[in-house]
């Protein structure tokens, strides 16, 4: 029973154990998860404005460029809010880069190339103001200039940026990627245990079932006091056993033994100290009888003791035997203190001469034994002993 439950005990933990691990696991891997996503979406953000920025500054050298040629004062109005589009586009790449923005690249990070953009841009509309806008000759108007700084923009850091943050956009998909491989590993193995686990129970239930089944069977037949087969055991087993004795005409004897003035015993020391009498009186029937023998608590002070296998000469000495060791026994009260002689009377009956089920050999045993009462108590009763009533104490 205890090493079934120290098994049990240990399974459930290494289950919950497997259980909390894995759960563990995937909350972490969802976490990383939900940060890749975050990433992507900054990263993307980022892209997205880089891209208002670059389109921005092309507008400007457009408006620029019209306003050079037609000197219509529509295009100085839609250069300056293509500029401050473009402007506003580079603050939010400076401040609203996220993760994207500090990612150290291999010459430094993207915010440094942020920076070097917005002092060319400063440059890029510099060059526009002087060289477009201050310029009332249209001659000498000139946006070579600022041709080149946009190129030089684009070609050199606009790209540059851009390659980053699709390298790195990749680099989360592949991790992405890894992580969805890894928990599908994750789920077969967990598959796989529960498949293992669902095997073993499915392997070990019946036994699981059937020591539990003794178990509880054990439990139920035995008297939790004394230890002692209780009486639904005599009512599933006796029967059974009579009949095979009555089958094969084997012998089978049984004797019935009640404590004397018990009650004077417990009104006298406790109810605690009978009860420690019931127990020390039940090792004393255990420890006479034999392997076959059974010895059972019948009633409060009633033990029944079934000697299979057993003639009424030899059931008679054995129950003689237990008499008198009952008799001699020194027993102590709970208080340690030696407490008063104790003694037992015993009716014995056998089968097949005193009755032909199990029911009438245990009353014709009762019956003994109450004539045993009637006789002056700490004797041994039997039907053919009658007119010699004390006559056993001496076998
Ligand atoms: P007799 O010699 O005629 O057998 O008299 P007795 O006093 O032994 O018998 P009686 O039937 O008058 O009293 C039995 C007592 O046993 C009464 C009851 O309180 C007590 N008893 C029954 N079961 C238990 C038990 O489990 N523990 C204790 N301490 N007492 C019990
Ligand atoms: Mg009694
Ligand atoms: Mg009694």
């Amino acid at each position: 029973m205890n090493t079934f439950k120290i098994k049990f005990g240990i399974g459930l933990i290494i289950l919950l154990g497997v259980y909390l691990v894995s759960q563990g696991i995937y909350r972490r891997n969802i976490a990383v998860l939900h940060t890749y996503t975050n990433d992507s979406i900054d990263i993307a953000e980022h892209m997205h404005t880089a891209e208002i920025f670059h389109s921005a500054m092309h507008e400007m050298l457009i408006s620029a460029s019209r306003y050079h040629d037609t000197r219509d004062e529509a295009f100085e109005e839609q250069y300056r809010k293509q500029a401050e589009s473009a402007d506003n586009a580079l603050q939010k790449l400076k401040y609203h880069g996220g993760h994207a923005a500090v990612v150290d690249n291999n010459w430094g990070s993207d915010r440094d190339v942020i920076n070097i953009i917005t002092e060319y841009f400063a440059l890029f509309r510099k060059s526009i103001a002087d060289n477009v806008f201050s310029r009332p000759d249209k001659k000498k108007a000139d946006l070579t200039e600022a041709h080149s700084l946009f190129d030089e923009i684009f070609q050199n850091y606009y790209l540059e940026l851009h390659r980053h943050h699709s390298a790195r956009l990749v680099a989360l998909q592949a991790k992405a990627h890894d992580i969805e491989a890894r928990m599908n590993v994750y789920f077969v193995a967990q598959f796989v245990f529960a498949l293992v686990i669902g095997i073993a129970v499915l392997f070990y239930f019946d036994r699981a079932v059937l020591k539990l089944y003794a178990v509880t069977e054990q439990l139920s037949i035995k008297d939790a006091l004394t230890s002692l087969y209780n009486r639904r055991y005599l009512e599933k087993y006796f029967d059974g056993e009579v009949a095979r004795s009555l089958r094969y005409g084997h012998l089978l004897s049984v004797a019935m033994i009640d404590i004397d003035d018990f009650k004077k015993y417990n009104d006298s020391h406790g109810h605690q100290a009978g009860d420690k009498l019931l127990k020390d009186v039940s090792l004393i029937l255990a420890g006479n009888a034999r392997g076959i023998d059974r010895v059972i608590r019948y009633g409060g002070e009633e033990f029944l003791i079934v000697f299979p296998e057993t003639g009424k000469s030899t059931a008679i000495t054995a129950a003689e035997r237990i008499r008198r060791g009952i008799e001699e026994h020194t027993f102590i009260l709970p208080n340690k203190k030696q407490g008063p002689s104790v003694t037992v009377s015993i009716g014995v009956a056998s089968f097949p001469d005193e009755g032909s089920t199990a029911g009438e050999v245990v009353k014709k045993a009762d019956e003994m034994l109450y004539l045993a009462k009637n006789a002056g108590k700490n004797i041994v009763k039997t039907e053919q002993l009658q007119d010699e009533p004390r006559a056993h104490r001496l076998v």
